[in-house]
């Protein structure tokens, strides 16, 4: 028998309610657009939570809110509320846990519509957060809702979370979580984040991240004598150089086997975020004749499953040490300002295959493996939970994300909704 005759007929009826619910499903999304989530500063989140809460407790799920005090922006004025929902099974099994986050970066300029409408036109909701990640998270709610309403055998459980804080780094929310058990074994086995890396791909992970500070020294004099001082910036364009000549060149040469999409950022990356150096202009933009005794850059380095957080330190470190040795006066300190490890799921494990299959069968398609070039909650899920089971799996198209005039498309959702409502079914019943 082939993989398709073994589908049962139930499941078909589990996709029609879907197909069914396209104006619940969109008027969901819209519901969840209109809640202005804008982190920072972390701008109602017990509302946007509290609405999917009380809709998921209607259904039977047992809702539990979680204020994550003393993380950062966590204040009276703007609480980090998370919610999670759980509805048990008719017996014991895995529970399968859907986690999106409800907030939205700042909408920033360039809008033809208003970004907290949600409006529906041409086949699309349009507003800031339709695809990353309103529209991921409201298809996964619609997917459960859809299986729960067929009355299959449902053993083990499902759980729906809207977590806050992931744009700042989810410190505040699925790190939060994670930190107190709500995203390990025994309580949760598989879990998917509706992110939008588009219909037809699974996500299995991401790179890593190094952000760090380095300001090279200098000497302050007039700025009519330079030779009298000793110039930071030119200290740092020494530097620039060096990572010009042989940084970057050694990062194209690397390759990866993470299926980073886009094709580009299928290699160690490293973005020079910004470099200030010297005096600030003084009254009417007059610069001030001053030698610069101080240059900083920021530096964003992204890294593969390959390399090691400390073969990233030492490859930037050992070019600050030569030219230490070999440049005279040369001077600097290193602030490291942030790092995350690259995370990669199984792409055999349980839930990497259940959504591919899922994803043949809804939309015919071969689906494709992929790791996002930046980095999403299944970092906590990972390292904090000690989880791997974990994918990212959503409607959007990813460019769309945090731009002006983002959108989702309602026929990706209604597909994404099916793909993840047969992929929790096999993975709740052990059924292809
Ligand atoms: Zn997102």
């Amino acid at each position: 028998m082939t993989e398709l005759a073994e589908h049962p007929p139930v499941l078909d009826q589990v996709l029609r309610r879907i197909e069914d619910r396209r104006d619940d499903l969109v008027a969901l999304t819209q519901d969840l657009i209109r809640f202005p989530t804008v982190n920072p500063p972390g701008e109602a989140y017990r509302p946007c939570a509290e609405y999917l809460g009380e809709r998921l407790r209607r259904r039977g799920f047992e809702v539990t809110y979680v204020r994550a005090e003393g993380s950062p922006g966590d204040c009276d004025a703007y609480p980090r509320i998370n919610m999670i929902a759980r509805r048990e099974g008719s017996r014991p099994g895995p529970c399968v846990h859907f986690n999106g986050h409800i907030d939205v970066v700042e909408p920033g300029q360039g809008w033809t519509l208003d970004p907290f409408a949600g409006t529906l036109k041409d086949g699309r909701v349009w507003g800031r957060g339709a695809c990353d990640m309103k529209g991921g998270l409201a298809s996964a709610v619609i997917a459960v809702e859809a299986l729960l309403d067929s009355g299959i055998d449902l053993p083990g459980a499902i759980e729906i979370s809207g977590t806050v804080d992931e744009e700042s780094g989810g410190y505040g929310g699925v790190a939060y979580l994670a930190e107190r058990g709500w995203f390990s074994r025994p309580r949760v086995d598989h879990v998917i984040i509706p992110e939008p890396l588009n219909v037809d791909r699974v996500c299995i992970g991401h790179r890593g991240v190094w952000w760090a500070e380095i300001e090279t020294k200098g000497r302050i004099a007039h700025g009519s004598m330079p030779f009298l001082g000793d110039s930071a910036i030119r200290h740092m364009s020494a530097l620039l150089g060096r990572i010009e000549s042989e940084l970057y060149p050694a990062l194209a040469r690397r390759h990866s086997d993470m299926p980073v999409v886009p094709e580009g950022a299928r290699q160690s990356t490293l973005n020079i975020n910004s470099v200030h150096g010297g005096q600030a202009e003084g009254f009417e933009g007059l610069p001030s004749p001053l030698v610069a005794d101080s240059c900083r850059m920021i530096i964003d380095r992204r890294f593969l499953i390959e390399e090691s957080l400390e073969d990233v330190r030492a490859e930037v470190g050992e070019i600050l040490t030569s030219l230490k040795t070999e440049r005279p006066g040369f001077d600097y300190v290193l602030r490291e300002l942030f790092s995350v490890a690259p995370s990669m799921a199984d792409r055999d494990g349980p839930v990497a295959t259940a959504a591919a299959r899922a994803v043949r069968r809804v939309l015919g398609r071969e689906p494709q493996f992929v790791c996002s070039p930046g980095t999403y909650d299944q970092k906590h899920v990972d390292r904090i939970g000690k989880l791997r089971d974990c994918i990212a799996y959503g409607p959007g198209v990813l460019d769309l994300a945090h731009q002006p005039d983002e959108w989702v498309g309602v026929d990706d959702m209604v597909a994404a909704a099916k793909v993840m409502a047969l992929a929790a079914h096999s993975l709740l019943t052990g059924r292809v």
